[in-house]
């Protein structure tokens, strides 16, 4: 099995192949690479790989290698709380004086931090301890968008890995197989504007292929300039709850930011966005997205739901 199932990556692919087969195996792994880019895909391989009792590692069917992909190994920990802006040093502490104690049911033991650019100077000195002297089962995976904004003296320990784009035609076959419904022209689009990392250019798609009826309607009365089908989309949102409200302006705001990047000569990813930079100034099409972009905070805000809905008639007409 190995590590087919990463897109991509031929040449980490084969080294870590390779390495895994001597059994050399880094104590510390820096993965590197913009958001969508496989990271994550290629950390849990990797763990899996590490983990693995089968052949051809990781040979995804054993135990080791089902409970990694299912997240529940006991030897393979996530070191992050995702509600806070930066990744807790008490966490990484823990993390690094739970490394000490033996694995729980394998030769090694992994730490995952998923966003090693959000560690902070006083997280990274304490990872840096175990860095210097790590029990000889410990392995720590590190992700990064951002490897400059790791200490020098962190970033030399790792091997690095950094992700690569994907061939065009590799990025355009996965495509098709996850957005059977879209167009060609708009999988291309989203091709070209991915800078070939497929997580990016499934995002792109993904605000095209999943249009609720209120965005389909707003992108009608917008690119007509028709306030009464304006107020017609909001007058029934003013009674929805906070969160609803705020998932669908963050939409707007995407079909916004994509008819406005498609005004500005970037290919369109969906047909709304083709419609409203066709119809629309890319001046109105700014001014638009800002006001989207202030309701939503807005609603984030507290501010109730009826004047929010209120604003944006107001300032969209
Ligand atoms: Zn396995």
């Amino acid at each position: 099995m190995g590590f087919d199932t990463l897109l991509g990556n031929d040449q980490t692919k084969e080294n870590l192949g390779l390495a895994l087969k001597k059994g050399r195996i880094s104590h510390f792994y820096l993965i590197s690479g913009p958001e969508g880019s496989g990271k994550h895909t290629l950390a849990r391989l990797l763990a899996a790989a590490i983990l693995c009792t089968g052949a051809d590692r990781p040979c995804m069917r054993c135990t080791a290698c089902r409970k990694v992909l299912e997240g529940v190994h006991p030897d393979f920990i996530t070191v992050d709380d995702p509600e806070k802006k930066t990744v807790p040093v008490d966490l990484i502490r823990q993390a690094r004086a739970d490394m000490y104690v033996m694995p729980n049911e394998s030769e090694h033991k992994l730490y995952l931090f998923p966003r090693a650019q959000d560690m902070g100077i006083p997280g990274q000195n304490a990872l840096l301890k175990v860095l210097e002297e790590p029990p000889s089962y410990g392995v720590f995976l590190l992700l990064t968008t951002n490897p400059d904004a790791l200490l020098p003296t962190v970033r030399s320990r790792c091997t690095e890995i950094r992700m690569q784009a994907l061939p065009r035609n590799v990025l355009l076959e996965a495509l098709a197989r996850q957005f059977p419904q879209a167009e060609p022209e708009d999988l291309q689009a989203a091709a070209n504007r991915s800078g070939g990392f497929l997580g990016q250019a499934q995002a792109l798609l993904a605000v095209g292929s999943q249009i609720p009826e209120e965005t389909r309607l707003l992108a009608d009365a917008l690119c007509s300039r028709d306030s009464l089908k304006l107020t017609q989309v909001l007058v029934p949102m003013e009674k929805w709850k906070r969160d609803a409200l705020a998932d669908t302006l963050k939409l707007w705001q995407e079909l916004l930011e994509s008819a406005l990047a498609t005004a500005c000569g970037s290919q369109a990813v969906s047909p709304l966005a083709r419609a409203l930079a066709a119809s629309r100034e890319s001046r109105d099409l700014y001014a638009m997205y800002e006001t989207v972009k202030k309701a939503r905070e807005y609603t984030l805000s507290n501010v109730s739901p009826a004047a929010v809905c209120g604003f944006l008639a107001w300032t969209l007409r």
